[in-house]
């Protein structure tokens, strides 16, 4: 298994990335302070908002061509259309939304990733 995809799967399993086997969620969507097996730091990173956009991006992918067909085809009216995917997309998302989660959350780890910060140039240094 590659490295990547360890990471991928563990996250999906809602693991620990750092020893794959410790819960890493502590409720639905809101991580653990740490691993309860290794004792990894699980407040050292913010994932925030970023499974989201995924996420969203996604289920939109999935469910807004399917309700543009439904009606298209079946001509219903709008209130029963959006009566059935509206909750198809709440659901979707809210399925999705926890694996995303542990995924970014290993891959954040796995890279290293961080705020963006500026540079300091060799001049600003010799000050
Ligand atoms: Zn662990």
């Amino acid at each position: 298994m590659t490295q990547n995809s360890q990471i991928i799967s563990t996250g999906l399993r809602g693991r620990c990335p750092n020893c794959h086997e410790g819960q890493l969620f502590e409720g639905f969507l809101k991580f653990a302070k740490s691993c309860e097996s290794c004792g990894f730091d699980f407040e050292s990173q913010d994932v925030a908002d970023g499974p989201a956009v995924f996420v969203i991006l996604l289920a939109s992918a999935i469910v807004v061509p399917l309700a543009l067909a439904f009606q298209i085809k079946l001509d219903p009216p709008v209130l029963l259309t959006l009566a059935i995917w509206i909750p198809v997309i709440s659901l979707l998302c809210l399925a999705l939304l926890r694996p995303f989660r542990g995924v970014m959350f290993g891959l954040q780890i796995a890279n290293n990733a961080a705020e963006g910060q500026l540079e300091q140039s060799s001049e600003d240094d010799a000050d």
